[in-house]
């Protein structure tokens, strides 16, 4: 690990200390935050509708994708700027932050001015002008883990973000693939505890795309808050069944409750086995 820890200058954890990142009222890091809503936004009906229902459930954050990375160009490729516009919207109807994925660096900056948090995608990780163009941003840049990428690659990566001068980074642990075929991906927990060791970054589990299998979706939630996740990011559609990405592993409004309310119980007791969080 001394070997990574020589690369990290702004993210490396010195003195226990832990970085917060604030996002209108809530704090992401020395806390517990859960991000929920669907894979892509696909009406303006779909998203308010799921966006309701989470925030009942507790939700502190809403996600939705406009700009879709799918494996096949023939595949839904995501709204845009309309979706854009239904995540403004749904923003200002249940008073949550929002969080959507920006793949091209010559969006970032006009793309910004909708959302509350920008994501960088597992498939653009180390694209290095888009980690560039988010740092020139005010928002918080929540990085997800390349599929392909070890963890320094993915420290390296928010330092990349930290080096233009935006402070606000968070890390997302979403699976790594394996010669294992039977799930999506890999969900790396270790990664999620070792981030956590080097970094004084907010480190988040995102246990849909790393199983790829909505019966996995909870089970691994709860193991993310074992290791001291600091936030669960999952998907969630009124109907999964219609969903038009990710729908294998995207949840019931119903099956997120009892996720929320089983990982956030979890969180309680873990936070008395562990001081430092
Ligand atoms: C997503 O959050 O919908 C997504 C595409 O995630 P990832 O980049 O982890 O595959
Ligand atoms: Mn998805």
């Amino acid at each position: 690990m001394d070997k990574i820890l020589k690369n990290l200058r702004l993210s490396k954890r010195v003195d226990g200390d832990r970085k917060v990142v604030t996002v209108k009222n809530c704090k992401i890091g020395g806390g517990f935050v859960v991000i929920a809503g669907p894979c892509s936004i696909e009406s303006e009906d779909q998203l308010c509708e799921t966006a309701d229902a989470v925030k009942k459930s507790g939700a502190d954050i809403l996600r939705g994708g406009v700009f879709k990375p799918r494996t096949s160009p023939y595949d839904f490729q995501g709204l845009g700027l309309v979706g854009l516009k239904i995540l403004k919207k749904a923003a200002e109807q249940t008073g949550l932050p929002v969080i959507t994925e920006v793949t091209d660096p010559r969006n970032v900056e006009w793309a910004s001015e909708y959302v509350d948090i920008l994501q960088v995608g597992a498939r653009n990780m180390s694209n290095f002008p888009l980690l560039k163009e988010m740092g020139k941003t005010k928002k918080p840049i929540l990085i997800k883990r390349g599929m392909n990428s070890t963890i320094s690659e993915w420290l390296n990566s928010a330092e990349y973000v930290l080096n233009e001068g935006n402070p606000d980074v968070i890390l997302c642990e979403r699976g790594i693939r394996t010669f294992e075929p039977l799930t999506r991906n890999t969900m790396d927990l270790s990664g999620i505890a070792v981030a956590k060791r080097l970094t004084n970054l907010p480190v988040i589990a995102d246990p849909s795309h790393a199983t790829g299998i909505r019966d996995l979706v909870e089970i691994m939630s709860l193991a993310s808050v074992a290791v001291g996740a600091d936030g669960l990011m999952i998907e969630v559609h009124r109907n999964p069944e219609e969903a038009k990405s990710d729908k294998d592993q995207t949840l019931t409004c119903g099956q997120f409750d009892t996720l929320i309310k089983k990982a956030r119980t979890l969180r309680k007791l873990v936070e008395g086995f562990y001081e430092d969080l």
